[in-house]
């Protein structure tokens, strides 16, 4: 089979492998790298882990360091870090003081499988793109597995499959740049790359820093593997140029490559038309880029244009991502409360022809807010910030356009319901993580969801 990796041979059996942080990644690390007969401490400065797990994975011979490290992390030979950990921590800069061989849960796993891999990256639209790709495979021969930062370890997928693992399996993983900082080895079959806005700069020096990180997806590339990218930004063109692999574009806007393009009423490839546009139920012009993006990579495993139509025209759409919550009095409630940086906001913005009362706050990622300007225009008939990053947020907005700041989100819902009149849509696309009132962004989106259900039956 051509699509066939080759894996690396490793034999953990006696080795020493210290696993930093005991989140999905770090517990799928953990189980992986037991079975297959390391010696593992798991070590975790937070002391949030559950019993539950921590009971199993001692059961089953795992050591466990649970709210601070002790000096036993560094008596290893190997490190598996998970992405939630900078590298620049002290116990990181310790450990490659010492010697210690550094890598991320994703390389780690990637060297006992040698199935065919597609990752994909991006600041926005991953787990979008990597959910339609999954079901288009799923539909044909293949039989995929969606993994990574979608909230399932790879290491997990790999342990799962180690007892019966499908012939054809391929691996549809999500790479956040976290995730893609310590690989060596890693190598997709094809690495998609969707976009790269600013994010995440309170972790990374600068742009160059977080695009460097991104552009390692496709590191380990050769004449045999395919990088897919997006030809409408120009940072990711100007340093896809430079690899050496079989390189595809996908765009709206200047598909340099014209393999395949969108007309505005169906999406062709190669002139042959996949599927009419307003047969898709996903909202959204960035969204469009999301799918060509898939199309791209079900067309090079060479996928029937039929399966990936039938797919398409089923794909519903994903919690949390421009999801319609409800109608109320003729007001549409929208739940994008995984837009957490500023480009999702503006797709989100550009996905709606109506009125809309917009819901922006939480925690800063050291965002510049002014950049939403050019973008509130008339449709945007008044922002509601909130949360933590409320004054920062109408700092830098209050002068071009109507701005409420408020403490709480049901306080910006309230807020919200006062001036909506139908037709109106109110969106909840907050640009800001969520960690200042919320454990993470799928509880403020079912929060939101809990409060506008609330205001339907009152
Ligand atoms: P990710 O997994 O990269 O965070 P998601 O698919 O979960 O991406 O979408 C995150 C947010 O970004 C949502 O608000 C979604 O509507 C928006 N989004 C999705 N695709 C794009 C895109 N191509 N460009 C801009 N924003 C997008």
């Amino acid at each position: 089979n051509s699509l066939m990796r080759s894996t690396m041979n490793v034999d953990l059996k006696n080795k020493k492998i210290t696993v930093i942080g005991m989140g999905e990644t770090g517990q799928g690390a953990s189980f992986l790298a037991n079975k297959l007969g390391a010696s593992v401490l798991l070590s975790e400065s937070n002391s949030t882990a559950k019993e539950s797990f921590i009971k199993n994975a001692k059961n089953i011979g795992i050591k466990i360091e649970n709210g601070g490290h002790t000096e036993k992390i560094y008596d290893s030979d190997l490190w598996i870090i998970s992405p939630g950990v900078s590298d620049e921590i002290n116990i990181v800069t310790n450990a490659k003081a010492k010697g210690i061989k550094i890598i991320s849960e994703i390389e780690f796993a990637s060297w006992f499988t040698d199935k065919p891999i597609i990752g994909v990256t991006g600041s926005n639209g991953k787990t979008t793109t990597v959910s339609i790709i999954n079901e288009i495979l799923s539909k044909s021969e293949f039989n995929p597995k969606l993994t990574g930062n979608i909230g399932y370890a790879f290491s997990r997928a790999i342990l799962e499959d180690l007892k019966n693992c499908p012939e054809n399996r391929i691996y549809v993983i999500e790479l956040s740049s976290y995730q893609l900082e310590h690989i060596e080895t890693f190598k997709p079959f094809i690495s998609i790359l969707l976009n790269i806005s600013p994010d995440h700069l309170d972790r990374y020096k600068n742009m160059d820093k977080y695009l460097e990180a991104k552009m390692k997806i496709a590191m380990n590339h050769d004449s045999e593997n395919h990088l897919l990218y997006n030809s409408d930004d120009k940072n990711i063109t100007s340093h896809c140029k430079k690899l050496n692999t079989n390189k595809t574009t996908f765009g709206l806007m200047n598909d340099t490559q014209n393999a395949i393009k969108s007309d505005g009423s169906c999406i062709a490839i190669d002139q042959t038309k996949i599927v009419d546009i307003d047969d898709l139920t996903l909202k959204g012009h960035h969204n469009l880029s999301n799918i060509l993006a898939a199309i791209s990579a079900a067309k090079i495993l060479k996928v029937s244009n039929k399966v990936i139509r039938e797919a398409l025209i089923n794909f519903n759409g994903i919690e949390h991502r421009l999801e319609k919550v409800s109608i109320i009095k003729g007001v549409a409630y929208y739940n994008d409360s995984k837009a957490t940086n500023i480009e999702s906001v503006i797709a989100a913005i550009k996905s709606f022809n109506r009125p809309i009362i917009l819901i922006l706050g939480g925690q800063d990622k050291n965002t510049d807010f002014s950049t939403l300007k050019p973008f509130l225009d008339k449709k945007i008939k008044q922002v509601v910030s909130y949360g933590s990053a409320s004054n920062k947020i109408s700092t830098a907005l209050r002068d071009a356009v109507a701005l409420n700041a408020v403490f709480s989100l049901r306080d910006a819902v309230e807020e919200c319901k006062k001036s909506a009149v139908s037709g109106d849509v109110v969106l909840l696309s907050p640009g800001c993580a969520s960690f200042d009132q919320f454990d993470n962004f799928e509880h403020r989106g079912n929060e939101f969801k809990r409060i506008i259900n609330e205001a339907a039956y009152a």
